[in-house]
């Protein structure tokens, strides 16, 4: 039996790995994909204390190489049940049953779909939610970017080394986006916006996109454009299916803990971007990975 095991390998699951094993704790971190989690799917990073700028990509290496220095260790699988008998937890991963004295779930979440026709049709033809990952196919290419947010304007702007145009659709009238952000996509001569549009649907012919068609979110008129790629950052949903029986989260699915990130079962806790919180940042998701890694300890030394 494990001392911890951590279900998710991004930046939050990695810091909880590295605080609980530096306890001389028995660590497993259970990832699904690769380590790093959303920071695969980043361009560059400015906003990490440390660095001045660094790709996604190179930070979860870092963090992966550092999260497994004092023993934690690795394993790839998908977790799909979460079973709490007391002072034993069960992880359902695969094919396999481990069992620890206490989890910490650090699942975070994926990007939401829009659901409109189209978007699943042409999901990896021309639909994409990941500029670091699809980018460089669109060369040359007038892409659109569906969302207002910092990620929207973040990854829009990365787009833009690759695109001959992009275009940053967003229902309101002005971007969420923090400033910095909003004042270089300004800027930027391959950036132009449409404002007060929201996408209904994605045509295209059999191998990719060719069309999007858009709602004036105040007058309810359709306009239909030329795209030959799309890229949607409108929000996320969390990741907490494996978790629903165990009614630790709220109404929207979000994990709910307190300061010490316990949830409302003893030896469970929950970090990052899969909490009810507010800011899903890298620096929150090391910051929650950093006290549940210690509380862990604490808890554990309070049953031994
Ligand atoms: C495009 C984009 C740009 C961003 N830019 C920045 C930025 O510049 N600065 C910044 O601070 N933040 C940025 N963020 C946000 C930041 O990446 C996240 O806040 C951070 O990664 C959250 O870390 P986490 O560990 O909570 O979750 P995640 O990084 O989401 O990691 C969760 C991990 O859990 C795994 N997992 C999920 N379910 C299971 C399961 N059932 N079984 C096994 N494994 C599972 C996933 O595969 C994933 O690897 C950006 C996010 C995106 C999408």
């Amino acid at each position: 039996m494990y001392d911890v095991i951590i279900i998710g390998a991004g930046p939050g699951g990695m810091t909880a790995a590295l605080y609980a094993s530096r306890s001389d704790l028995s660590v497993l971190v259970i990832e699904r994909g690769a380590p790093g989690g959303q920071l695969m799917n980043t361009s560059d990073v400015e906003n990490y204390p440390g660095f001045d700028s660094i790709t996604g990509p190179d930070l979860a290496v870092k963090m992966y190489e550092n999260s497994s220095n004092f023993g934690a260790t690795h394993t790839y699988g998908n977790v799909t049940r979460l079973e709490n008998e007391g002072l034993v937890k069960k992880v359902y991963c695969d094919d396999e049953v481990y069992e620890a004295k206490t989890v910490i779930i650090a699942s975070g979440s994926e990007h939401r779909k829009i659901g409109i026709p189209g978007e699943e049709k042409y999901a990896g033809r021309g639909v994409s939610y990941c500029a670091v990952c699809d980018g460089a196919f669109f060369k040359d290419r007038h892409l659109y970017v569906i969302g207002g947010g910092d990620s929207a304007v973040e990854e829009g702007l990365y787009l833009t080394q690759f695109a001959s145009k992009v275009t940053i659709v967003h229902r309101r009238e002005e971007l969420r986006a923090q400033k910095i952000l909003q004042d270089r996509a300004f800027k930027n001569e391959k950036i132009n916006f449409m404002w007060n549009k929201v996408p209904v649907e994605i045509t295209g012919d059999d191998k990719k996109i060719t069309n999007l068609t858009l709602k004036d979110t105040k007058t309810d008129e359709l306009t239909t454009v030329d795209a030959e790629g799309i890229f949607i950052y409108i929000g996320l949903d969390p990741l907490t299916e494996p978790f629903k029986e165990l009614n630790i989260t709220n109404e929207e699915g979000w994990i709910e803990t307190n300061n010490h990130m316990e949830t409302c079962i003893p030896g469970v806790y929950a970090i990052g971007d899969v909490r009810d919180t507010v800011l899903r940042q890298i620096a929150t998701a090391v910051g929650d990975g950093s006290i549940a890694g210690q509380e862990v300890y604490k808890y554990i030394t309070s049953i031994d």
